[in-house]
């Protein structure tokens, strides 16, 4: 095993190959206050990549209800249940916090590659193979609250008494993929140029070892070909080769296809030490490293995941911070009175499918203040200019909505 730097962490951390990092990441934020659960995005995916014979329990994008939702069924809770009964106490120390290196603090637990080298367990990570029941009904406990029965109480923020989210999910094209480390063949890699993860299909053999150690449980296997599949972050859409991409990086077709604007997907600088490149002007960049709106999904488990969720508001703090780490609380505060940039930047989501590489904003008129939180908060009608890859304007768009109104000689003409 190789020491490696884990930022999420704060860290180092035991890993099977020394750190080797891309020159771009390919990383995302997901918006979890507004997903309305649609599953359009994971039809997008579907249609598009796993439509076939074998592949039928293949969802390489799901959107699940929690705390009782998931797909396989009880993925998150099982893997914790085994890392506790290994380590219990997953403590994070929030006074080394360092916005370069270690923005959450420093993880104190062990992550999944700790407990299997330290217990002498037969795997580079502790995981399990989902049994095939598991891999039914994707969309199990749909809409289910916490706090079912009796009349519930009147929802009110911070916290609601009653309540549930919905969890947006896909492979997360991790720095320190369990999958790749897992693979007694080496069928597994981390491509240089964008990050992204992907199975050799002509060298995989079927062990399931990618599925076994994959924390998140994206890697499937299929009957049909005795190999396994996963998530390929649409990358021809992500090259720019893909015809309709016009030789330009586009979104994939999950991020591209979302009803409720709740995405953005982007490239994302990194140095020779794994860091990210200092790069305010990325929308990425700016939300996660800068603003600290968007966090990772279960640090803990140690892979370093690169897709980022802001977490949703009405949900109470001590299961957030399982999910998402110590971030939580600054995310939450930042996210609900956000700053003039931040707002700008939020209003990105989903006006394009043209990767983002940099924006910039111009100020306008201010619009209103109101209360949030008991201190004033001011509005401004500012405008976000988002470029390509090449700095060419991809988008403009402004905080106040255009209104258009319908001429009268074209009432109820649908
Ligand atoms: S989410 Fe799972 S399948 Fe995807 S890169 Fe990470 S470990 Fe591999
Ligand atoms: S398309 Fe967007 S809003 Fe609809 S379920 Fe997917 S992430 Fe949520």
């Amino acid at each position: 095993m190789a020491q490696v730097y884990n930022w999420h962490l704060g860290r180092q951390m035991e890993y099977r190959f020394p750190e080797a990092h891309p020159q771009y990441q390919f990383a995302a934020v997901f918006n979890i206050n507004r997903c309305i659960a649609c599953q359009t995005c994971t039809m997008a995916c579907k249609s598009t990549w796993t439509f076939s014979e074998g592949q039928e329990h293949m969802w390489w994008n799901n959107v699940e209800t929690k705390p009782y939702g998931g797909y396989p069924h009880n993925w998150d809770a099982k893997l914790l249940s085994m890392m506790n009964r290994y380590a219990p106490g997953q403590v994070w120390d929030t006074t080394k916090a360092d916005p370069k290196s270690a923005p959450y603090g420093q993880f104190g637990g062990e992550t999944i590659f700790e407990v299997a080298a330290n217990n002498n367990l037969p795997s580079v990570a502790i995981g399990y193979i989902p049994p095939d029941d598991e891999w039914t009904a994707p969309n199990i406990y749909e809409d289910t609250p916490r706090n079912r029965g009796g009349d519930p109480p009147p929802a009110t923020l911070p916290e609601h008494k009653t309540w549930f989210f919905y969890l947006q999910r896909i492979c997360n094209h991790c720095t320190y993929p369990a999958c790749l480390a897992a693979c007694p063949r080496n069928a597994i890699y981390k491509r240089p140029e964008d990050g992204i993860v992907l199975i050799d299909q002509e060298r995989c053999r079927g062990y399931r070892k990618c599925e076994e150690a994959c924390p998140y449980k994206k890697a499937i296997y299929r009957p049909s070909t005795r190999t396994t599949e996963k998530c390929i972050a649409c990358y021809p859409r992500v090259e720019g080769t893909d015809p309709i991409t016009n030789g330009v990086p586009m979104e994939t077709r999950c991020m591209s296809a979302c009803v409720g604007k709740i995405r953005l997907q982007g490239l994302v600088r990194v140095n020779a030490d794994g860091t990210w490149a200092e790069d305010p002007d990325n929308p990425l960049y700016y939300m996660i490293r800068e603003e600290k709106i968007a966090l990772p999904l279960y640090p803990q488990f140690g892979t370093e995941p690169n897709v980022y969720y802001i977490p949703p508001r009405w949900v109470p703090r001590p299961y957030l911070r399982q999910m998402f780490g110590p971030g939580v609380d600054n995310a939450l505060a930042n996210y609900e009175a956000p700053s003039r940039r931040l707002m700008a930047v939020l209003q990105l989501f989903r006006v394009t499918q043209t990767i983002i590489f940099k924006f910039e904003v111009q100020e306008g008129e201010k619009l209103r203040e109101v209360n949030v939180n008991g201190k004033t908060w001011s509005i401004y009608d500012d405008t976000v200019i988002g470029y390509d890859k090449n700095g060419k304007e991809a988008v403009r768009v402004s905080v106040k909505l255009p209104f258009f109104e319908r001429p009268v000689q074209y009432l109820n003409s649908i």
